[in-house]
């Protein structure tokens, strides 16, 4: 089969949830025996998001190969299980580097460069790369359809509808519609005009998926169909959902992966058949998971960005993973470790695990190190991921060793730098270089590395293997080739190695019974169907 091109956007309001409509939608494809693909389009201008604050757009998601990209990829690789690539992630800032090197080079000579068409096709060539590979090529749209920056993306999707033809293109737009209390209605005027605003630009959406949190009538149905311009039936309720991963069965009980298949030609009772069975096999068993486990834990996790959840998206995701593999419901409580605690062993009091995670700069440090504290002397539970490892470091040093001047490089420039700056390394077999002062954008040490665990230690028993790959982000390392002789004073257990021996990657404490952290980030690579060892063991611990 000729693959297929799913283009979604969305309208009325941001937020509404495109990437897990993307993601669901993938995986309800897949589960008709479908293989997929799906990459995002994001307007701003940045070239990727690895230099903004999670405040701006949410946690910084990186893929295997160290892409940092939006945290709808996430979604996309937790509901598919596909792995996204930096190929899979467009911004307007790659469009532009590109096509301004190309005019540096000369390959425009003659013209001059006009957002039509040189800017769209950009748009149209990342869109239509690697679809030899697969049925369906999904693509969201960032932002709101009606933003500045989007407008280039609505013209290339537009234009590709025509290249491609109705049959093989299909727009799917998310909007929503507001509960209007007193009046006890859902409105669809926003709706109308998100939707006129997307075919004033020539895009007729094929399906509007409308984000509600009230049942939607026939009626509304009706209505928004004749106002639009879509059948009835292409008109599916996205009702609030109590957890993300009900998503998936809720829109195929909606009828959105069967409108899809109709839309396509590729309806059949048959496959009707086997989508039913699969997701029954995966999702639906899910929903045990989710409304029903016997088990309860409360896990702190101590960090500076928890006024906005999307900030820890994939590690709250990993958590509830941790809890599926345990039978367990997990809350989580979120603890500011920018507030000023005169003593945080009072907050801690109720909880049974603490996880510190990754971060940057000094703000919120001493908290997390009281924290770390309070677990290792406590003997409860603790899982360090990045940041959360380096300050378990600094912590042990600090209060086992009795090196009072502790600290990491991005704290100071003075005092016993065991964290320190690593201005080279070996990525698989290349040597990688920095200076402190060079870019800050994509120059951390990034995206999959190997790691040698120690035979015998809690990790090989966690994993169960003396080899494993995790996802990096960071600048900084444990200095053991100056500081081993501190360490040798604590009872810290460096449990994993880079494969050259000469970066920690996992610690773990000799005379607590779980206290594990690691340089890398191995929330990323946490599934719903195959939650991550250390999580899963971490909540094991807490339980
Ligand atoms: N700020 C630390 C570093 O750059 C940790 C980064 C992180 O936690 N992701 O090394």
């Amino acid at each position: 089969m000729l693959s297929s091109f799913i283009f979604i956007t969305g309208g009325t309001i941001s937020s509404l949830g495109k990437g897990v409509a993307a993601a669901s939608i993938g995986a309800l494809l897949q589960a008709r025996g479908y293989s997929i693909r799906i990459k995002k389009l994001d307007p701003y201008i940045n070239i990727d998001p690895g230099t903004m604050s999670p405040y701006k757009h949410g946690e910084v998601f990186v893929m295997g190969d160290g892409c940092e990209a939006d945290l709808d990829f996430g979604h996309y690789e937790r509901f598919t299980d596909i792995k996204c690539s930096a190929s899979d992630s467009l911004t307007t800032g790659k469009i532009y580097e590109k096509v301004l090197a190309k005019e540096r080079r000369g390959d425009y000579l003659g013209s001059d460069i006009q957002v039509i068409p040189h800017i769209t096709d950009e748009i149209k060539d990342f869109i239509l790369n690697g679809r030899e590979d697969i049925d369906f090529m999904i693509c969201e749209i960032g932002g709101t359809v009606g933003d500045i920056e989007g407008l280039p993306y609505i013209e290339a999707i537009r234009q590709l509808t025509i290249d491609l033809g109705k049959a093989k293109t299909m727009c799917i737009h998310l909007t929503y519609l507001p509960y209007i209390r007193v009046a006890e209605e859902l409105k669809t005027k926003p709706t109308q005009h998100s939707v006129r605003q997307l075919q004033s630009m020539g895009v007729q959406p094929d399906i509007i998926l409308c984000r509600s949190e009230k049942n939607i009538t026939s009626d509304i149905k009706t209505k928004i169909s004749r106002l639009c311009n879509t059948k009835p039936e292409n008109v599916i309720a996205a009702l609030d959902a109590e957890n993300i991963y009900l998503i998936p069965n809720m829109y195929h009980l909606a009828g959105l992966d069967r409108q899809i298949c109709r839309h396509f030609a590729i309806f059949n009772e048959k496959s009707e058949e086997q989508a039913e069975k699969e997701i029954h096999r995966k999702w639906v068993s899910l929903e045990h998971a989710v409304h029903a486990p016997s088990k309860f834990a409360k896990i702190a996790v101590v960090g500076k960005y928890i006024k906005l959840k999307d900030a820890y998206m994939s590690l709250a995701q990993a958590i509830a993973h941790g809890g599926f593999a345990n039978d367990a419901k997990i809350e989580i409580d979120w603890v500011d470790a920018k507030e000023n605690f005169p003593n945080i062993e009072n907050r801690l009091q109720n909880v049974s695990g603490i996880l510190v995670p990754g971060g940057f700069d000094s703000s919120g440090v001493d908290a997390k190190i009281a924290a770390i504290k309070f677990a290792r002397e406590n003997k409860i539970p603790f899982l360090g991921i990045c940041l959360g490892m380096q300050l378990a470091v600094i912590e042990s040093c600090r209060n086992v060793a009795g090196i009072a001047a502790a600290t990491s490089r991005e704290f100071s420039e003075e005092g016993e730098l065991v964290i320190d700056f690593m201005d080279s390394w070996y990525a698989n077999g290349i040597l990688e270089c920095r200076t402190m002062s060079g870019n800050k954008g994509n120059s951390m040490r990034l995206g999959n590395y190997l790691c040698r665990i120690d035979p015998g230690s809690l990790v090989h028993k966690i994993y169960g293997a003396t080899e494993v790959t995790e996802r990096h982000r960071h600048r900084f390392e444990v200095n053991i080739k100056k500081y081993a002789e501190i360490f040798e004073k604590t009872t810290i257990r460096f449990s994993g190695m880079s494969m050259d021996g000469t970066l920690p990657e996992i610690m773990e404490l000799r005379d607590h019974p779980f206290f594990v952290a690691t340089q890398a980030h191995p929330e990323f690579r946490s599934r719903p169907f195959a939650p991550h060892p250390l999580f899963a063991s971490f909540i094991e611990a807490a339980l």
